[in-house]
């Protein structure tokens, strides 16, 4: 060694045993509940391979099945325009933007694309990432720091939950549309923070309720605040022409700071977008890890989204159809006994079960005579909520959502009737 001493001695390795995979405990829930489902000789409903395009219909193992179990809301995704304007992107552009458009460049879809979804929904300004759920993630993560707040529902999707995580701000959930106990909880905390940020969403995607946005732009007011509403499953679905909750409750867009939507369900492709002020968005465009260091949105899909936009703005009456299904199929399982929680007759209905076995049971039966509808089991619910979930679509017929009522209602009255009370939790 340079200085002539003694050299130095290798330090002593404390053992550890490198931990397995297969041992971690999630994985070890997935099999024990696999293992329940095969003792009840019931099929994996998760994963399974669906082929063509998903719409009203859906082909599974060569089958062709009614479908509730997707997110082309309005019929889009797979609609000839849709698909030729992607398909001439891929010509024109290639398919993948290859990297950040901050240092690449962006495409003039990429542009078109940010105008008219801006424009689609009343804001200033728009900007698209490549995932929705990373949308989420990192735009709150970003513009929360310690010492800021976060207030969001509790039935708030995961991405906002996992964005609030990431920022380190102060968390604090209220219960779901519970608006008296968000006042409170601003009442109490607001002023003791810099920047604080309230979540909600258009259209809740488990229960498939609506909030009350006029009561939330007060809040708004009253507390200056931030007000983020998530749009993933209202874009295209409320509202009279689809411009989601601002148009469904009659509030100016303007008032509500950060709008967040995807493009995965109505629009027919895959990314979110933040819409809001042109502060917002350049601050976003310059500073968001998850944009700046991010690839930019394939060309194809954004091309996509645009002949998306087009064909909703020019037929509206598709989101007239949708609200049309959505209450039908309320009324008529109401009718047929069926218990579909608060749903207020969107796109999104659930059909209570009482625990995620019997769901996951009546689902398989379902599937059995035609019918695709998925389970939601514990723990994206509490255990006594696990339930049903129907996506209507634009696309569906009177007789579609008829039959599928009086199935699931003849298969959920057999199985009570056969007192099938295995609780998931028990296994
Ligand atoms: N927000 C909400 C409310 C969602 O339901 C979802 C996904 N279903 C997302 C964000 C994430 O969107 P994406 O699937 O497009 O990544």
């Amino acid at each position: 060694d340079e200085d002539g001493g003694e050299p130095a001695r290798p330090r002593p390795v404390l053992r550890r045993k490198r931990n397995s995979f297969a041992d971690l405990p999630e994985l070890k829930d997935i099999h024990t509940q696999r293992a329940v489902a095969d003792l009840l000789k019931v099929e994996n409903p998760f994963f399974r391979v669906h082929d063509g395009r998903a719409g009203a219909r859906t082909e599974i193992d060569g089958r062709s099945l009614l479908n509730f179990g997707s997110y082309n809301y309005l019929g889009l995704n797979g609609h000839p325009e849709v698909s030729a304007a992607a398909k001439a992107a891929v010509d024109h552009y290639g398919v993948s933007a290859s990297a950040s458009r901050l240092v690449a460049g962006e495409r003039p879809v990429h542009r078109e694309l940010e105008r008219r979804i801006a424009g689609f929904v009343g804001a200033e300004a728009a900007l698209v990432f490549v995932s929705g759920h990373a949308t989420n993630v990192g735009v709150i993560g970003h513009l929360l720091r310690p010492n800021d707040l976060i207030l969001y529902d509790s039935l708030s999707h995961n991405s906002i939950v996992m964005g609030a995580q990431l920022s380190g701000a102060t968390r604090r959930m209220f219960p779901h549309n519970d608006f008296d106990k968000l006042e409170e909880l601003l009442a109490a905390h607001a002023h003791a923070h810099d920047r604080v940020l309230v979540a909600i969403e258009g259209l809740y995607s488990m229960d498939g309720d609506i909030p009350d946005l006029a009561r939330a732009v007060a809040l708004r007011e009253r507390y200056g605040v931030w007000l983020m509403v998530d749009e993933a499953h209202s874009l295209g679905v409320l509202g009279k022409t689809g411009r989601g909750i601002a148009e469904e409750a009659g509030v100016d867009p303007h008032d509500v700071d950060i709008w967040m939507g995807t493009l995965s369900k109505t629009l027919s492709g895959c990314g979110g977008y933040i819409a809001g002020s042109g502060a917002l968005v350049e601050f976003l465009k310059f500073t968001a890890p998850g944009f700046v260091y991010s690839v930019g949105m394939p060309p194809p899909v954004a091309a996509a989204a645009i002949a998306s936009l087009d064909v909703l703005e020019r037929e509206p009456e598709r989101v007239a159809k949708l609200r049309a299904n959505g209450l039908r199929f309320v009324e008529k399982a109401k009718a047929a006994g069926l218990d579909v929680g608060d749903s207020a007759g969107f796109a999104i209905s659930p059909v209570m079960v009482g625990d995620s076995l019997r769901a996951v049971y009546l689902a398989d039966r379902l599937l059995q005579r035609g019918v695709n509808a998925l389970p939601i089991v514990h723990p994206a619910v509490p255990e006594r909520a696990a339930r049903l979930r129907f996506f209507l679509t634009s696309e569906h017929s009177d007789a579609d959502i008829d039959e599928a009522v009086a199935i699931t209602a003849e298969e959920h009255a057999a199985l009570a009737k056969a007192g099938f009370g295995v609780k998931m939790a028990a296994a």
